[in-house]
């Protein structure tokens, strides 16, 4: 049996097919600009006969998110990875916003589709569209369970005192207004490949993780829960990002209405696509930047930076929640492939228990490594994320309960 994880997003349909038993990748892919004339649907994997990658590639229109499921299940049956839908034994769906209700992933129901729909406020731009997503799937392949993993669930564990912000706490009673955090999927996943890479008990470690892409977060970890991160009641909170600003002064905004005349739509488009590495020196790609500023483009260093210093700043703050720091993990984009920003974000952190070293910093290779210097208390490691794979993983804990394995 046949585990598919799809990731819905306005225009696009990301999906990756694995073998159930021992959660082996078979194929991956994306069906994108859904609702164009000129759509495409993409798809890899590895002939068995041959063993060598195949890429087969379709364009044509493709109207909406049920014609893109189409696409992509015609895809995996030529390619001869899925005869039928029933193939599946589940289907996994990343949704971006659980708020307060779902703490861990869920088989789908009615009452599941509701509460997700009712959760669309904190994310209009996103879980309206996961749910278009399931919808499409449960169309496809109605006797295939379906499952929904959070992207806020890990951040559940949250204590009061480091999700509510200091505002009137009826915000929170009446508009829910607290930190949910988001990236937890991959959040939770390098911090148990980490356990695992040290061999130690998950439970008995405390762990910093740093999910640096396009998007960015931190979070505290102590005994496997998490009691921070970085990301608040939006994905804007935090450590500085490709297009958006992180952690600001709110009374910037205020500033900006009276002084700017901006109105919501324009701040929103402010912080949200305007800022962070982009706002700062008009790029938006680690790499760019890293290379400009290598070139001594003096804005792009100093959006280096300034992003540096907030992840700097925030090691600490996370280093004093959690007292004791077991090890440090780099992920994402940035994380696995950024040496300057691991650099840069440990450099005199020494103190604090977090010495790089620098030539295992610089060297790549696959899979986890240790970047550390072998005198330091902080163990700091580079994870490869692969939220897919954890989605996978979890809908296999939901649909086998009795078979769950703790890693
Ligand atoms: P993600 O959202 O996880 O795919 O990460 C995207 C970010 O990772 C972008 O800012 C990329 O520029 C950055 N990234 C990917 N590869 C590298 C690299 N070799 N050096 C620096 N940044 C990188």
């Amino acid at each position: 049996m046949k585990i598919l994880v799809i990731n819905t997003g306005s225009s696009s349909l990301k999906f990756r097919l694995f073998d159930m038993r021992g959660l082996v990748r078979l194929a991956s892919g994306l069906v994108e600009r859904i609702g164009e004339a000129r759509g495409r649907a993409l798809l890899r994997y590895r002939t068995a006969a041959e063993n060598r990658e195949r890429t087969v590639e379709r364009s044509g229109p493709i109207t909406d998110h049920g014609r893109a499921m189409e696409e992509m299940l015609s895809l995996l049956g030529e390619a001869g990875l899925l005869a039928h839908a029933g193939e599946l034994a589940g289907i996994g769906h990343r949704v971006v916003h659980g708020g307060e209700v779902f703490h861990r992933p869920v088989r789908i129901d009615t009452r599941v589709l509701e509460a997700i729909a009712e959760l669309a406020p904190l994310a209009p731009l996103h879980n309206p569209v996961n749910l278009v997503g399931i919808r499409a799937a449960m169309a496809q392949a109605p006797d295939v369970p379906q499952v929904a993993v959070f992207d806020t669930a890990f951040h559940q564990t949250l204590p009061e005192h480091a999700y509510l912000y200091g505002l009137p706490y009826r915000l929170y009673e009446e508009h829910r207004v607290r930190r949910y955090g988001f990236h937890g999927t991959s959040h939770g996943f390098v911090s148990r490949q980490a356990a695992g890479f040290l061999d130690r008990p998950y439970g008995s470690l405390n762990i910093i993780t740093l999910h640096l892409g396009n998007g960015a977060s931190g979070a505290a970890i102590r005994g496997g829960r998490c009691v921070d991160t970085s990301m608040g009641m939006t994905p804007l909170e935090g450590l500085l990002m490709g297009t958006r600003s992180g952690d600001l002064d709110p009374a910037i905004l205020l500033y900006l209405a009276r002084e700017a005349g901006m109105d919501s739509d324009e701040l929103d488009d402010l912080l949200n696509r305007q800022s962070g590495l982009r706002g700062l020196c008009g790029d938006n790609d680690m790499r760019t930047v890293i290379g400009r500023a290598e070139q001594g483009d003096g804005r792009a260093a100093l959006a280096l930076r300034i992003f540096c210093h907030r992840l700097k700043k925030y090691i600490g703050a996370y280093s004093a929640v959690l007292g004791r720091v077991d090890c440090l993990v780099f992920t994402g984009g940035i994380g696995e492939n950024a040496a300057l920003v691991r650099e840069m974000a440990c450099r005199d952190l020494e103190n604090l228990g977090f010495i790089l070293d620098r030539q295992r910093n610089l060297h790549r290779t696959e899979g986890i490594r240790p970047i550390h210097d072998d005198a330091s208390p902080v163990r700091i490691l580079v994870v490869p994320t692969n939220e897919e794979l954890e989605i996978a993983r979890q809908v296999v804990e939901v649909i086998t309960p009795s078979e769950v394995q703790t890693s």
